[in-house]
């Protein structure tokens, strides 16, 4: 990790610029601000490097199980729809079948009492 030389900010090696202000990585001040920092400095950093990571991938994980939330409810959703869909239409149905039998049950009964 390189440690922004305008803002401060931790960006990975390869980064040609700072992520959080877009300043140009400048990897030999970085290098010459490790080599004056003391043993203690460079540890506090790495670690408060390792927390930041931890927290990054923490919210990482919240924001895809989140996804994965919204997804399986939009999925439920879409089956409830289906289901509703699908007994309006059983229900088209049985109201036809009651009336033409009734139809059936007036004719029959018209032919045996006339
Ligand atoms: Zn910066």
């Amino acid at each position: 990790m390189l440690r922004c030389t305008q803002c401060d900010t931790l960006n990975w090696v390869g980064d040609s610029q700072c992520l959080a202000c877009g300043a140009q990585a400048d990897l030999v001040a970085s290098v010459m601000k490790r080599h004056t920092q003391n043993t203690a400095d460079f540890l506090n950093e790495q670690m408060e490097a390792s927390r930041a990571l931890k927290a990054t991938e923490r919210a990482a994980a919240e924001v895809r199980s989140a996804q994965l939330i919204a997804k399986e409810h939009a999925r439920l959703e879409a089956l409830r729809q289906q289901l509703l869909a699908r007994k309006a239409e059983e229900k088209k149905l049985l109201l036809v079948l009651v009336i033409g039998m009734s139809v059936l049950l007036l004719i029959a009964l018209l032919i045996t009492f006339l």
